[in-house]
């Protein structure tokens, strides 16, 4: 539990700072650059300790982490008891070879990266990016159950905001979740051009859908059952609930507990206390992160006492 009563239920795990795609607004998990990289054995040990203090879900990113050689181990080393998920967050290029190897090992299901089904605009956003190979990969994940995956699309203005019914049509049809996702002003790339608020797009889902539930433990994130598919709207931007709703913490791909996806300032080393085989010094470097962490947008004090004044 934090200093703001949020408990600490995820951890999200980058592995890698690599990617065989370079989608032009990537924010690569807010992860500062490094030489350091955890090995699969410290991966494992980390989500032990974290495990130990309550952490229940582990999702494994990036980078892209399919790009890792170890990725298997990786994700067999993240089973450990007190785990109840073990998630993965790609762009899927390398799925078709890997998902049933990657299923055996225990990961239990994935988010795929989609921001268009159009392959001349998956081309330009992600620099080169192979549309088809990404289809194949969701074909692969769906084989080897990967269930229920997510299909993470970046509303982008002006390139994609045009696709979200087919893509909901996509998703649907496929017994997919289509996450709509509000750009991020973290790597400050052409956000003022491409940012979409995503008001106008939920209010045309919540009129359409048959039922909405709003997912607490998940940032407080709605959830829009609609007759074609289901839809969850991911908007973190100047949004207090969000944050006051988050319950994640994360790890960097040079082993360091970050707090916060929007800072660096804050950032823990925990893998060295793993590498020194000093595993009280890890566990107090959980608990300081956890300590440190703090809504990056808070609610000023009119929004918290509404009739005050
Ligand atoms: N390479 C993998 C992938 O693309 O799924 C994993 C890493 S990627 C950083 C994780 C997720 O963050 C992707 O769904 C991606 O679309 C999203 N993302 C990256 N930059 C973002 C930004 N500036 N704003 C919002 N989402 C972003
Ligand atoms: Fe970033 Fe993922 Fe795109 Fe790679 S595939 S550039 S990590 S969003």
């Amino acid at each position: 539990m934090d200093r703001y009563g949020r408990s600490v239920n995820g951890l999200r795990v980058s592995v890698t700072e690599a990617c065989n795609f370079n989608c032009f607004y990537c924010h690569r998990e807010g992860c500062p650059e490094s030489s350091r990289e955890m090995s699969s054995e410290e991966v494992g040990c980390i989500i032990e300790i974290a495990a130990g203090f309550g952490v229940e879900k582990v999702k494994i990113t990036g980078g892209e982490p399919l790009l890792r050689r170890d990725i298997v181990d990786i994700v067999a080393a993240s089973v450990k008891p007190g785990i109840k998920e073990v998630s993965m967050t790609t762009n899927g290029a390398l799925l078709s070879e890997k998902a049933q190897e990657l299923a055996e090992a225990g990961l239990n299901r994935v988010n795929i990266s989609l921001d268009t089904l159009d392959a001349e605009k998956f081309a330009r956003i992600t620099h080169n990016g192979s549309l088809g190979k990404v289809l194949d990969g969701i074909d692969a994940a769906l084989e080897a159950k990967l269930v229920p995956i997510k299909l993470n699309m970046v509303l982008l203005k002006g390139i994609n905001e045009d696709e979200v019914d087919r893509m909901i049509d996509f998703a649907g049809k496929r017994g997919m979740i289509l996450q709509l996702i509000e750009l991020v002003d973290l790597n400050g790339a052409d956000f003022r051009e491409h940012h979409l608020a995503l008001e106008e797009i939920e209010r045309s889902l919540a009129a359409r859908a048959t039922v909405v539930r709003t997912r607490r433990l998940m940032q407080s994130r709605k959830r829009y059952l609609l007759p074609n598919g289901e839809v969850e709207v991911v908007r973190p931007m100047h949004n207090t609930k969000f944050c006051a709703h988050c319950h994640r913490l994360r790890l960097t791909p040079d082993g360091y507990l970050k707090p916060c996806l929007m800072r660096n300032d804050n950032l823990v080393d925990i893998l060295s206390h793993v590498r020194e085989g000093d595993l009280n010094g890890a566990r107090r470097a959980f608990v300081e992160a956890v300590r440190r962490r703090e809504p990056f947008f808070k609610r000023t004090e009119r929004e918290r006492c509404p009739h005050a004044l």
